[in-house]
This record gives C-alpha cells, structure tokens and sequence, in this order.
C-alpha cells in the first residue's frame, strides 16, 4: 500500500518542539488525517525546526506501510518549433503595422526577433507575446489583438497553452 502525505494544508499550527512555539505545521495524510506529531515544520525562520517523515519511523507505527510524498505538478511546456512557427508574417502582424509608422522596419524587426513576438492567424494577425522561463522552456503565449489607433489599445487577448 501506497501513502501520501503533505504539509496540513489548513492554518492549524501546534507548538514547536524546539522552540515551544504555537508555529508547528504538521503532516497529514492524502486523508487529511495528522501524521506523529513528531513531523512537522517551524514556520519561524529564525528556529528552523524541520523533522519530515522517517521512513523507519513511520513504518514501524504504521505496520510497515510504505509512504511517498505529494509529488509537485511539473509544468507542461511548447514546442520552440511552435514559437518559431509564429515569428513571421509580421506584414499581417497588426503590432507591426503599427509600429511601422512610428519607426523603422528594420528597428521594429529587431525588436520582435529580440523578444521573440510572433504573429497569429487567429483575429487576423494578433501578436503572440511568448512567455519563456529561465531555462528557455516556452510556458505559453499570449495572443494580443490591437488597434490601429493612437493610443495603443488591446482590446482582446488569450492563452496558448500546450
Ligand atoms: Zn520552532
């Protein structure tokens, strides 16, 4: 038998006992039932008091039964060959026509190649403003459609999601 377990996700806090403070958050179980009170974590910084789960512990009070963490959701990412698909037919880009007329075509080109701006078939040429991580992994793009009127104005958008 599989058991999970995970921080008490409510604001129920119990004393430390390191420092004897009310500031103890404990474990409980994928039934939100509390583990020992054993494990747990101080949420002062200053006291640092972190006791997880002991394997050997746990099982011998729990009849050997195995437990694995909560595992985090890993995020899902975009293809580049999706983002590299956008980054053209900036004629139809309706950000492009109209930066057209406030600068060059060439400094308008660089800017969109730089922060990698693409364009969408979707609302007729809306621009697609990608978002990518530290690790270069592309999370999304959102989708812009502008007017052609001074100020600037965005009037819709939407999320690319993988
Ligand atoms: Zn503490």
């Amino acid at each position: 038998m599989k058991y999970l377990y995970q921080f008490d996700p409510s604001s129920k806090k119990f004393e430390c006992p390191k420092c004897h403070q009310k500031r103890f958050v404990r474990y409980v179980d994928a039934k939100n039932r509390y583990l020992h009170e054993d494990f747990g974590k101080c949420d002062r910084l200053k006291c640092g008091c972190y006791r997880p789960p002991n394997k050997k512990h746990f099982a011998l009070e729990n009849n050997n039964i195995e437990f694995i963490p909560v595992k985090p959701k890993t995020p899902s990412y975009i293809t580049s060959s999706v983002m590299n698909a956008s980054l053209k037919s900036y004629e139809t880009n309706a950000l492009y026509i109209y930066l057209i007329k406030h600068f060059s075509k060439s400094e308008v080109i660089d800017a969109f190649k730089k922060y990698k701006l693409g364009t969408s078939k979707k609302w007729n040429g809306s621009t697609v403003f990608w978002q990518i991580d530290f690790n270069n992994k592309i999370r999304s793009g959102k989708m812009y459609q502008c007017w052609l009127v001074h100020p600037l104005k965005f009037c819709g958008n939407s999320l690319i999601r993988s």
